[in-house]
């Protein structure tokens, strides 16, 4: 019994488990293959959400950064990572969000009432860690950071 019958006329398909058919060159390759093996196609690669956060998680432990549980205990001088997708954000006319800080590292200047001012590449910026709509306009939302640090440091 054939493994795959390529069928460009409509014919039956039979794949093995774990693999997937090649929509350039009608063959055959591993499931998790990038790129097809007979014409160098690249594969659409999917990645559910889920799967993606808990990769970035992996990726931050294996940095050695662990999560700020409480930003008060942060200290001045202290270097903390922020990798985007948390924190005050422009909402959008469409309900999309654009966070308003650039990811990277950032040492700790003042820890205050809202939150702390820290200096990154960009100059001093402040981490609003309070919720609800900003003073400076109603399209601004201030949402708590997540903030990272090296687990050595805590
Ligand atoms: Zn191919």
């Amino acid at each position: 019994m054939a493994d795959v019958v390529a069928s460009q006329n409509g014919g039956i398909m039979k794949m093995k488990r774990g693999q997937k058919l090649c929509k350039e060159c009608g063959e055959t390759c591993g499931a998790r293959a990038k790129v097809c093996k007979h014409c160098g196609a690249p594969f659409e690669v999917r990645t559910d959400p889920a799967v993606r956060m808990k990769r970035l998680r992996s990726k931050a432990k294996k940095k050695g950064l662990v999560e700020v549980t409480d930003w008060r205990e942060l200290k001045p001088g202290q270097e903390v990572h922020y990798n985007g997708r948390s924190g005050s954000y422009w909402l959008n006319g469409d309900g999309t969000k654009d966070y308003t800080t650039d990811k990277g590292v950032y040492k700790i200047v003042n820890v205050l009432d809202k939150g702390f001012g820290a200096y990154g590449k960009k100059g001093y910026t402040f981490f609003d860690m309070s919720t609800g709509v900003s003073n400076v306009s109603p399209y601004l939302h201030n949402s708590p950071y997540k903030i990272l640090v090296k687990s050595s440091q805590s």
